[in-house]
């Protein structure tokens, strides 16, 4: 807190000080409240209880913010169920507050099966006799026989978690809709932050995988594992019409999924649905995917009315399950809301803006051009003054002055050097409307890193603080900036993710803010067709023409 807030929540209101002071709660509060009666007494009125919202309340306290939450709010319309240990995890029932896009209503009937599935992953979950059993039957070497399974025996998906945030981020999303829709329930891998990072989201339970776990080096599964469901396929060990082999032995007690980005044609049977009829006699399995695998989902038959009931606006599938399952940790919260009232609360608009680079691109004049032209042209951003030397026509500069409040951008990147051009360039020059732009940046890491829990943090963190904002612009194929437009319920204009002969394609505003699948498989197992051709709602992603995304429209 500033020395000026100290003294003006300390002492009486004292007029002569009253610039100083208000000059640092400006810096610091929701536009909302910056509005003036005239009278002294009402503003000091307003500043105390301003500067009691900032320093008086616990850090529950949101009634600083332009929307106190209400408890319809602070649940997203039944999303989230009451009755979770407030302490151990502010930003669960408080992000509501931090965000002026209320996002999508959930359907009814999603908000049904998550209660469901959350009774689901109860009675089934670590330290029940159900897992007990069920990890006692894993050690056997076979699933229960179908005749032998007990209608109390519950089946599990083990989701393994690897690579980046966003990556991490997206196959767990993805493994917990497969999960809902085929009733296992969903253990995620804890190993990279998983469990640091991220509060329980199901009450009462753990979603966790536990140390003893018996499947000793299942991180290590990969093409070579004998379990391979691609590779028992190819081989025959599992045939979906049976044969007699098949018929006579009891399903495998595991079989593990690979959808990593090398997957045989084999793997993508996954999305199949005489292979997911397979699948299900299966008692556990074990996941690996970097990806939205969500758009091959809705190419299985099998799934498809479920799908439909469960998400009737199919452009926002990972902004449900993104807001249902991902909630910061304290720390994390900690990150998000501090640099959020400092740099973005007080804000007319906020913009975020995601720079992606890899390392031969650290500091791209073209990408920089990109940025430039994008948030101007597409009017996210005042355009600037083309010369230094030049002021806004003094009517523009008079009605800056008197009301229009800046606008804040805060840019992600792994590098500075985006921002400190973006920043300059803002204020050697004036914007042709005289409105004055504040650009930040949270952190420039300088490169990524791997289980560094300070990093993955501040990732994390950040693309939090993206998905507040009001409009935003993404790199695109970034899982990073997936995560943020999802949960932030906006569609973004996307940079192009490199130079392509030393000139950089102008941004474009995606079909949906619909995370991309990059790896998709094929249409229907036996005619192998153009998925993102053929299926409504399914259609080839802008910035990976390979790739499948949802989106709501279907004449894209
Ligand atoms: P993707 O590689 O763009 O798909 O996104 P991922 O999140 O999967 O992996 C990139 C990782 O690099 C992140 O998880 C961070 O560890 C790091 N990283 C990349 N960009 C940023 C950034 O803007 N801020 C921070 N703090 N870390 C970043």
């Amino acid at each position: 807190m500033t020395k000026a807030l100290q003294a003006a929540g300390g002492k009486p209101w004292r007029p002569g000080k009253m610039s100083t002071v208000l000059v640092a709660v400006l810096m610091t509060m929701p536009p909302l409240v910056v509005i003036f009666s005239g009278r002294i007494g009402d503003q000091a009125m307003w500043i105390k209880t301003a500067v009691d919202g900032i320093r008086g309340g616990t850090d529950d306290d949101v009634s600083f913010m332009k929307h106190p939450t209400t408890s319809h709010d602070k649940l997203l319309g039944g999303l989230l169920v009451d009755g979770f240990d407030q302490e151990s995890c502010h930003s669960r029932y408080q992000s509501a507050a931090y965000r002026r896009n209320a996002g999508r209503r959930p359907s009814e009937h999603l908000v049904s099966k998550l209660r469901r599935h959350e009774d689901l992953q109860r009675r089934c979950g670590p330290g029940t006799a159900a897992y007990s059993a069920a990890v006692e039957q894993l050690k056997s070497g076979k699933s229960p026989a179908a005749a032998e399974a007990s209608p109390e025996a519950c089946r599990y998906l083990v989701s393994i978690s690897y690579r980046g945030l966003g990556n991490r981020i997206l196959a767990a999303a993805s493994a917990f809709l497969y999960a809902m829709l085929t009733d296992r329930v969903l253990l995620v891998d804890p190993s990279n932050e998983m469990g640091e990072l991220f509060c329980e989201p199901f009450a009462g339970t753990t979603w966790l995988l536990p140390p003893e776990f018996p499947l000793v080096g299942y991180q290590g599964f990969y093409l070579h594992t004998a379990e391979r469901y691609g590779k028992m396929r190819e081989d025959r060990v599992l045939r979906p019409d049976g044969g007699e082999a098949a018929a006579a032995a009891p399903p495998p007690a595991f079989a593990y999924i690979h959808l990593d980005y090398n997957q045989t044609d084999y793997d993508k049977l996954f999305f199949c649905d005489e292979d997911q009829r397979l699948l299900s006699s299966i008692q556990w399995l074990v996941m690996r995917t970097d990806s939205y695998i969500v758009p091959g989902l809705f190419l299985v038959d099998a799934f498809q009315d479920e799908l439909a009931a469960l998400f009737p606006e199919r452009d926002a599938v990972f902004h449900h399950l993104g807001r249902y399952l991902f909630h910061p940790t304290n720390h994390v919260w900690g990150l998000v809301t501090r640099y959020y009232r400092g740099h973005l609360a007080w804000a007319r608009r906020r913009v975020g803006i995601q720079v992606r680079v890899s390392s031969w691109e650290w500091e791209s004049p073209e990408i920089l051009r990109t940025i430039t032209s994008c948030t101007q042209d597409e009017g996210l951003l005042p355009r600037v003054l083309d010369d230094t030397d030049q002021e806004p026509p003094a009517t523009a500069a008079a009605s800056a002055r008197r009301g229009l409040r800046p606008s804040a951008v805060v840019i992600t990147s792994l590098k500075s050097w985006y921002y400190e051009k973006m920043k300059g360039m803002y204020w050697e020059r004036a914007t042709e409307s005289g409105e004055v732009v504040v650009f930040d940046q949270p952190s420039h890491e300088e490169q990524q890193m791997y289980g560094v829990r300070a990093h993955e943090r501040k990732a994390w963190a950040e693309m939090y603080l993206l998905s507040t904002t009001d409009v935003l612009v993404t790199t695109g194929t970034s899982t990073f900036g997936y995560v943020a437009q999802g949960l932030g319920g906006l569609t973004p204009w996307v940079l192009p993710r490199r130079e392509v002969n030393g000139t950089a394609p102008p941004c474009r505003r995606d079909m949906s803010m619909e995370p991309c699948f990059h790896v998709a498989p094929l249409y229907d197992c036996k005619r192998w067709e153009d998925a993102g051709k053929i299926v409504p709602h399914v259609r080839h992603c802008h910035d990976m023409p390979a790739g499948l995304k949802l989106v709501d429209r279907t004449e894209w």
